[in-house]
């Protein structure tokens, strides 16, 4: 018995500062930090056995990133990009020099991510560090650290090589009490990601969206890439884009 809960279980949410203890993710380390001019959300998700954790989406503000992971003891195993836009990718190539951990995103995201001087120049901010990707993510791909294993599901349709990390219930040796999505930029609360820039598609989007993430339970808990978190349910029932004809 304890009195405080510590790190363990606990999830921080859009400060460093404010604990906020969420049953719905007891089981695993959860820190997301808006990072950067855009905030895109920055997700540590850690084991709070092993210490091990994955990165997701280091977009920016890498010396906060480090800081937050070792307050908490943790061992970057693998740093994930849901997509190659200059906001969810900027602290990849820092992340990487300081944790030694390999940097994983989809092929079809390539391009995007090596023409990152013209996003750059887009909004007017000199260009990251590029990075070498050691692997290329495929539909289906389990990732595995401290004692889970996340599903990759490609979500094309924001950007072509756009994906979800999808952490089952029983993803490991540790039973959350729910479901978690890591969605990237495809699906936000009230909303989905935006097509019109560079190898967006409306179609590919509502395909990805319909045949993929809305298969998965109601329960699940969805972690965006900007904003606040959802469920699947509330989604399938309130989300305008999603509502049926
Ligand atoms: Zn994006
Ligand atoms: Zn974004």
């Amino acid at each position: 018995m304890r009195e405080q809960p510590d790190v363990d279980g606990i999830i921080y949410r859009m400060s460093d500062s404010s604990p906020i203890l969420d049953a719905a993710t007891l089981g695993l380390i959860h820190i997301t930090i808006p990072v950067g001019m855009l905030h895109c959300n920055c997700s540590i998700i850690g084991d709070p056995q092993t210490r091990e954790a994955l990165v997701l989406d280091p977009g920016d503000e890498v010396g906060r990133i480090l800081d937050l992971l070792g307050r908490h003891k943790l061992t970057v195993k693998v740093i994930v990009s849901t997509h190659a836009h200059i906001d969810h990718v900027g602290g990849l190539s820092k992340l990487h020099q300081y944790t030694g951990a390999p940097v994983l995103m989809h092929r079809d995201d390539l391009p995007l991510y090596q023409a990152m001087d013209v996003q750059a120049a887009f909004l007017g901010v000199a260009p990251p560090e590029l990075t070498s990707i050691e692997h290329l993510l495929r539909e289906g791909d389990a990732l595995r650290w401290g004692s889970f294993e996340a599903k990759v599901i490609h979500t094309p349709g924001h950007t072509p090589g756009s994906v979800c990390l999808y952490l089952p219930q029983d993803g490991g040796s540790i039973v959350l009490p729910a479901p978690q999505l890591f969605a990237g930029d495809t699906l936000f609360a009230g909303s989905i990601g935006r097509t019109d820039l560079w190898g967006g598609s409306l179609d590919a989007i509502m395909s990805s969206l319909r045949n993929k993430l809305m298969h998965l339970p109601d329960e699940t808990i969805v972690h965006p890439g900007h904003g606040p978190a959802t469920t699947i349910g509330h989604e399938r029932q309130l989300n305008p884009f999603l509502a049926k004809a």
